[in-house]
């Protein structure tokens, strides 16, 4: 082997080892009427209204012990032209619901810079890294192992239990975060779903069993005070209350929906 390919493939293999490593991947989907109800206010992206469904929040790497690494690759920062084939799924499943309205850029650039940056030794690419998290959305349909249970986005409350039944009869196996309804009733909302995926084939996994460190640093991590985790595997010692409400909060939320009241 003449020297310069030798020397091409000791820097290439270099830089693998300093790509950021982890053990697998979180996919966390969010319920947009409950990320309203949590933040000081939403608004419809410029895409238009969203759809009445889970969407995207983010795809994170991260590690057995509960860590996880961030911001690993300054200098790749979030370059639109690159995602330009997916815009369309983007802006349909990943949408950005926060003030003023906007074309959801800043978040992606926010979810690239901080995650996926990390993702580089198995997601390449940005458009690597958003394809896979499309492809991972579409392929779950946790609104329809809802339903099928009977479990409506309706802003009913419904029992843990049930819900977690709903989602382990549809399939899935994931963590779930609530926050605390806007409207001084003390009520717990389903907000967030997570699923995990394995780093080696890209597919949703069951989560793997060291939940309790994985437990302590998503609470140690800065969730507010009016955040409470939720795991399956410690809803017995984690819930407040026995039910959570899913939907659309009537006074917060309906107009913003355009629901009736
Ligand atoms: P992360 O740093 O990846 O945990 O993301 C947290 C940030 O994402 C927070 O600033 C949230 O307010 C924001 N966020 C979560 N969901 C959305 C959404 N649908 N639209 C805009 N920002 C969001």
């Amino acid at each position: 082997m003449s020297k310069l390919p030798a020397a091409l493939l000791v820097g290439f293999f270099t830089m693998l080892g300093t790509l950021s490593a982890f053990d697998f991947f979180y996919l966390v989907l969010e319920w947009p009427g409950s990320y309203c109800d949590a933040a000081t206010s939403c608004c419809y992206p410029q895409s238009g209204k969203p759809a009445s469904d889970f969407s995207i929040h983010g795809l994170w790497p991260n590690n057995l012990d509960g860590s996880y690494p961030e911001n690993c690759d300054p200098s790749r920062p979030f370059n639109a032209s690159q995602i330009g084939g997916l815009r369309g799924d983007m802006d349909a499943l990943w949408s950005s619901l926060s003030c003023p309205s906007s074309n959801s850029e800043k978040f992606w650039a926010h979810e690239w810079e901080k995650h996926g940056t990390c993702s580089e030794k198995i997601l390449r690419s940005q458009r690597d890294y958003f394809a896979a998290a499309l492809r991972l959305r579409k392929s779950v349909d946790l609104l329809g192992a809802l339903e099928q249970a009977g479990i409506s986005p309706d802003g009913k409350s419904y029992a843990l239990s049930l819900i977690k039944n709903a989602l382990q009869d549809g399939g899935y196996a994931p963590g779930i975060t609530c926050n605390a309804d806007d409207d001084d009733s003390g009520s717990s909302q389903l907000y967030q779903i997570y699923l995990c995926v394995s780093k080696e084939n890209l597919e949703i996994t069951p989560c793997p069993r060291e939940r309790s460190a994985i437990d302590r640093s998503i609470m140690e991590a800065g969730a507010p005070s009016d955040r409470r985790i939720l795991r399956f595997d410690c809803l017995l010692d984690c819930i407040v209350s026995g039910s959570l409400s899913f939907g659309f909060n009537a006074a917060t939320s309906h107009g913003f929906w355009g629901l009736a009241a």
